[in-house]
């Protein structure tokens, strides 16, 4: 009998709360198809001067109310095509709460097509620590079809200029573009690895209603990734960050109540997340079985892993019981490590 000792493949992360400030659609010189930041966000169109009021208010209430320091990001448009007066006086307005001890690390999404050098080293300079790179792809294909208005040369030049710029780099990737394939997204995990991102987000691309994707899908143009399939290319993608240490902070877009409704199409799932590190975490267990070649006949998982390695609605125990794992000899326990026994 061997026995071996095994870590969850997920890397050691500190969890980091971030305070979202949502800009829908600001700074984007364009809709890309698939995209609407309004319902994805749960926010209305606001007028920058209102989301920066709002935002000092709700600053100074949470630090007289002691709340614990977090980090700041600002999402859902393009932060780096603002108008600059705007990209200062949200930066200025979120330093000095970083000062006053509410606020952690500052950081923003954008474009990789809206970055340059000179602006970049002005935006560090003025408090930002993080940028979030909405890639999607590097594909020509994919990022043509999607309506995103760059290539992926473009692409790889924005991950460039944001990696040389000494900011933390962050990568949105969306699986299931139109013009992507399974290859293509297995490629574009590739790429990104080569830039060494601090963080990833994955969100497979979904169809919602009034885009011009949802106009793609009703004439025959566009055909959604199969939610079997987006699970499949999540797990590989998982594996893949997770060996090269990187964190992947968001697997799928966050439920929001009016999102819900206007999906029309594409891979949604509640725990698509989870059911995505199942599989990425299976894939993990049963390499390290073909590298040691022996006979499966026991498994110890730490308890707080019980709902992954079972999987949603145990979904991945008919997985484990073809590798001759099962209910009978897999047993959670109070380690933090997992142990395989083999014969
Ligand atoms: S994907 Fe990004 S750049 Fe394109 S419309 Fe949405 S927020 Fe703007």
């Amino acid at each position: 009998m061997n026995l071996a000792a095994l870590r969850h493949p997920r890397p050691e992360r500190v969890k980091t709360r971030i305070w979202p400030v949502f800009l829908p659609h600001q700074g984007c010189r364009w809709r890309c198809r698939f995209c609407d930041q309004h319902l994805q966000t749960g926010r209305p169109d606001q007028e920058l001067a209102a989301i920066h009021d709002n935002l000092e208010q709700e600053l100074a209430g949470a630090l007289a109310a002691g709340r614990a320091p977090l980090e700041i990001g600002f999402f859902g448009g393009t932060f780096t095509a603002l108008p600059e007066k705007w990209q200062l006086r949200f930066l200025d307005l979120a330093r000095e709460y970083r000062e006053r001890g509410l606020l952690t690390r500052i950081r923003c999404s954008t474009r990789p097509d809206a970055l340059s050098a000179e602006a970049l080293a002005g935006l560090k300079a003025r408090g930002l620590d993080m940028v979030e790179l909405g890639v999607q792809s590097f594909s020509d294909r994919a990022l043509g079809a999607s309506g995103r208005g760059h290539d992926g040369e473009a692409a790889r030049e924005g991950c460039r200029l944001v990696a040389d710029s000494g900011l933390t780099l962050g990568l949105h990737l969306m699986p299931g573009l139109p013009g992507a394939t399974a290859k293509t997204f297995l490629d574009d995990v590739d790429a990104s690895l080569a830039f060494a991102p601090a963080t990833v987000r994955l969100y497979p691309c979904l169809v919602l209603e009034g885009t011009a994707l949802a106009r793609d899908l009703a004439r025959g143009a566009y055909r959604p990734t199969s939610l079997a399939a987006a699970l499949a290319l999540l797990g590989l993608a998982l594996s893949r960050f997770w060996r090269a240490g990187v964190e992947v902070i968001r697997v799928g877009l966050v439920p929001e109540e009016a999102l819900l409704s206007r999906i029309t199409a594409g891979p949604w799932h509640p725990a698509l997340g989870q059911r995505a590190a199942s599989l990425a975490l299976y894939d993990h267990i049963r390499a390290h079985l073909a590298a040691s070649g022996g006979r499966p006949t026991g498994l110890r998982y730490p308890a707080r892993f019980q709902s992954e390695v079972l999987g949603w609605r145990r979904e991945m125990l008919p997985r484990y019981q073809a590798l001759g794992l099962g209910a009978e000899n897999m047993r959670p326990w109070p380690e933090t490590f997992f142990l395989l026994q083999t014969g």
